[in-house]
């Protein structure tokens, strides 16, 4: 049999409420009090789960399509079940009681790191029920750490930061769990258009999402999250330990590359150091990293933008930093800080006593979802590469926090980056 092959051998395009009989698993999303796992119900989104799927979408986030291309090649079979043995999180995270306050947490499973613990007589029945969370512990190696250790900021423990430099870390890998309803309610718009919206932009996609009103849990095609925790997880929702926190978006050209045009590795680098230090002195360090890039809008937008800033007449300038993306892109960005919250609610942290971030989206958004934070932590200036300070004047203008004033229409016009030519 061609592995790309249902067994039935037909293809159904879609499917309907009611049309399989009553639902085995039904997934209640605000099950409060003590319902707990069994009272919410596992999320099944694998397609070959027949009338036990309660989900739309498919498990894996982006790379769901690889997924699809390995079955379709034949390295893979669209029967396979992962074997969960021994891949059970390395430390407890929860259950807290966030986890059932309504409208907390809607873009992601708060059960999803401990599906063979709590649903494990089901999948030994054959139920096929995955992860969308994993848990694991990492060492990190970075030069700007280095440097700080030999700048004395920062010193060698021996069981946070290493001789070596290398610090220890908890590390959290979470794929997006949409609740429609929630997600709607965040945005502001009606379920039933945010799902035409996902529906048609996705070019007909998941026409579940219009076909089936009964099924309100979504698990989008999109990048999810990676969080790293400096020092004992334990601490991270408990208020008498200081806690450090940097929330940042993907970047890969800055991150990982070292390109100068913005702030984002030296800002990521900086939180690494704050969220360390907080760990060495007795509280608890935490990055969140979340997967959108450029804003959300992709890296081929963001290069489209980098030409259109550096082409206008009068160069890069930081006056018009939002225009040129927003004429390039249709919007000055897309990453919507409104879901971002949840993951901190799902870690049980009510207080964040050293918020690493500028932002004044990401503030708001965690103020908004009742969260408070202590102090902010702004870059400090000799961090700001040349080019990327076109950004954050910009940014400064805009909103972002900094304790002295925010540049005048002047400065920005005057602060103007590299030309083309010159890289
Ligand atoms: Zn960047």
């Amino acid at each position: 049999m061609n592995p790309a092959e249902a067994p039935t051998g037909h293809i159904r395009l879609t499917s309907h409420p009611g049309s399989r009989g009553p639902v085995r698993f039904p997934i209640d999303w605000n099950a409060g009090g003590n319902a707990g796992a069994d009272g919410r119900g596992p999320v099944i989104a694998t397609v070959n789960s027949g009338s036990h799927r309660n989900a739309i979408g498919a498990h894996g986030g982006s790379y769901s399509i690889y997924r699809a291309l390995a079955i379709s090649s034949g390295a893979m079979s669209a029967s396979s079940k992962p074997d969960l043995h021994d891949t059970s999180p390395v430390c407890e995270i929860g259950p807290h009681p966030q986890w059932s306050e309504a409208g907390k947490i809607v873009s992601l499973d708060p059960w999803g790191h401990r599906v063979a613990q709590d649903f494990g007589s089901l999948i030994e029945e054959g139920i096929d029920i995955r992860p969308s969370i994993a848990i694991t512990k990492a060492r990190l190696t970075l030069p700007e750490i280095r440097e700080a250790i030999a700048a004395g900021r920062m010193a060698v423990d021996g069981e946070i930061v290493h001789e070596a430099g290398d610090i220890s870390v908890t590390k959290i890998a979470i794929d997006p769990v949409w609740w429609l309803p929630g997600v709607a309610e965040r945005f502001e718009v009606s379920e039933n258009s945010l799902r035409r919206c996902l529906f048609e932009q996705t070019g007909g996609m998941y026409p579940e999402l219009v076909t089936r009103p009964d099924l309100s849990v979504f698990l989008p095609p999109i990048g999810g999250m990676t969080l790293y925790i400096m020092g004992d997880p334990a601490y991270l929702g408990d208020t008498s330990r200081m806690l450090t926190c940097r929330v940042h978006d993907e970047c890969n050209g800055s991150d990982v590359f070292g390109s100068d045009i913005c702030t984002c590795r030296p800002y990521l680098t900086h939180g690494i150091e704050e969220a360390t230090r907080q760990a060495q002195a007795g509280g608890v360090g935490l990055i969140v990293y979340n997967r959108k890039e450029g804003r959300a809008l992709g890296e081929v937008t963001k290069f489209l933008v980098y030409n259109a800033r550096k082409r206008q007449p009068g160069g890069d300038q930081a006056s018009t930093y939002f225009e040129r993306t927003e004429c390039v892109a249709g919007v000055q960005d897309a990453r919507f800080q409104q879901l971002m919250p949840d993951v901190i609610h799902w870690l049980g942290i009510r207080r964040i006593d050293r918020f690493v971030s500028m932002s004044n989206m990401k503030h708001d958004a965690l103020t908004e979802g009742g969260i408070e934070i202590g102090e902010r932590v702004p870059i400090p200036d000799d961090m700001v590469p040349a080019d990327a300070s076109v950004e954050m004047e910009a940014k400064k203008a805009a909103g972002y926090f900094t304790p002295e004033a925010p540049p005048t229409a002047a400065e920005l016009s005057k602060t103007v980056g590299r030309e083309l030519g010159k890289f």
